[in-house]
């Protein structure tokens, strides 16, 4: 059992109790979390992930929330935010060493001031470290993978290094999905700054003309199936604009579901699957869900897996 007078005892973080998720979701939706917890370091996050695993207690990690959807019932167990505890990035020698929690902003800005190139492809994705490691985030056509030399984690109750070939790396996944993630090193190649500095700025341009960055959202819902756009799939079903109480699949890209402001979790899955069932009809393709579903029913989550 999991009592909060035993976290007391060794924990030197923040505790919320009933947090709600919408807080720390790109979405703005989901509800209250059992507990929610902030590390202050490693060692106090170790501590407390070592706790509630020995005690069979459910945790979900947090990165930015900007892949999550989260549902209105919350999260029954602990939400673990890591954005304070594992911030640093550095050389240490020749690679780039990045804590879990650092955002990829700053990673890649940091990179790029080094005149380091091959991070600048994911300036403009809201993620943090950890979370771009386990979804393999990416844009055009360079993934987080790509530089990749080892990420640090906690499996199984002990710190181990798992090397790039051994993560398995596909399309927005890896094999880290029961593990903490702890930090990553990456081995980029020597570029021109300024080339580097006009390309982050050029890709953050594109981004904000062609995404509707003026509203809550969790980026692309759906994968893009093998050759072809889930955002055309969606578009062609005639989907653009389509609006569940305050949910609506965005008017600017048919991939995003935008929250026009206190849209509920259930509005956006309803949307959700509003859009793979209308493409399947249409384009005889089942769309994949790229954002994760937390806190809905196991019956739920299967209609749309
Ligand atoms: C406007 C917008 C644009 C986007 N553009 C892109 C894009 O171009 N390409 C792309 O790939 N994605 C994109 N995304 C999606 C999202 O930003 C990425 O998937 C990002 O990598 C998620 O990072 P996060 O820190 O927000 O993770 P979260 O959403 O918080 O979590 C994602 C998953 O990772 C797990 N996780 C997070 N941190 C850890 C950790 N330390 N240890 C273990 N598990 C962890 C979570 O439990 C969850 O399962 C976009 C999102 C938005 C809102």
């Amino acid at each position: 059992m999991v009592s909060l007078s035993d976290i007391k005892q060794f924990f030197r973080g923040y505790i919320g109790i009933n947090e709600p998720m919408a807080k720390y979701t790109s979405m703005r939706v989901g509800g209250p979390a059992d507990y929610y917890l902030e590390p202050v370091d490693k060692m106090d996050l170790v501590e407390i992930i070592l706790y509630l695993r020995n005690n069979k207690f459910p945790t979900l990690m947090l990165g930015r929330g900007s892949n999550l959807l989260v549902s209105d019932e919350g999260i029954r167990g602990a939400a673990i935010n890591i954005e304070a505890a594992l911030a640093n990035v550095r050389m240490e020698g020749d690679l780039v060493v990045a804590e879990a929690g650092v955002t990829l902003a700053k990673f890649v800005d940091f990179c790029v001031q080094k005149g380091l190139a091959g991070a600048e492809m994911l300036a403009g994705i809201p993620g943090s470290m950890g979370g771009a490691i386990v979804m393999n985030a990416g844009a055009h056509g360079g993934e987080i993978s790509d530089h990749l030399v080892e990420v640090e984690v906690l499996r199984e109750g002990r710190l181990q290094s798992i090397k790039k070939e051994d993560a398995q790396f596909a399309y927005r996944r890896s094999g880290f999905g029961n593990d903490i993630v702890l930090g990553a090193s990456f081995r980029l190649s020597e570029g021109n700054k300024e080339e580097l500095l006009a390309k982050r700025r050029e890709l953050i341009l594109k981004r904000n003309a062609s995404q509707p960055l003026h509203l809550p959202n969790s980026g692309s819902m759906f994968k893009n199936p093998p050759g072809n756009f889930a955002a055309k799939l969606i578009e062609q079903a005639g989907l653009k604009g389509k609006r569940v109480g305050n949910a609506q699949i965005s008017e600017k890209h048919a991939n995003f579901i935008v929250n026009l402001g206190g849209a509920k979790a259930t509005d956006v899955f309803t949307l959700i699957d509003l859009a793979r069932r209308t493409v399947h009809q249409n384009a005889g393709l089942l769309l994949e869900l790229e954002v994760k579903l937390i806190g809905f029913p196991d019956e739920t989550r299967k209609q749309v897996a």
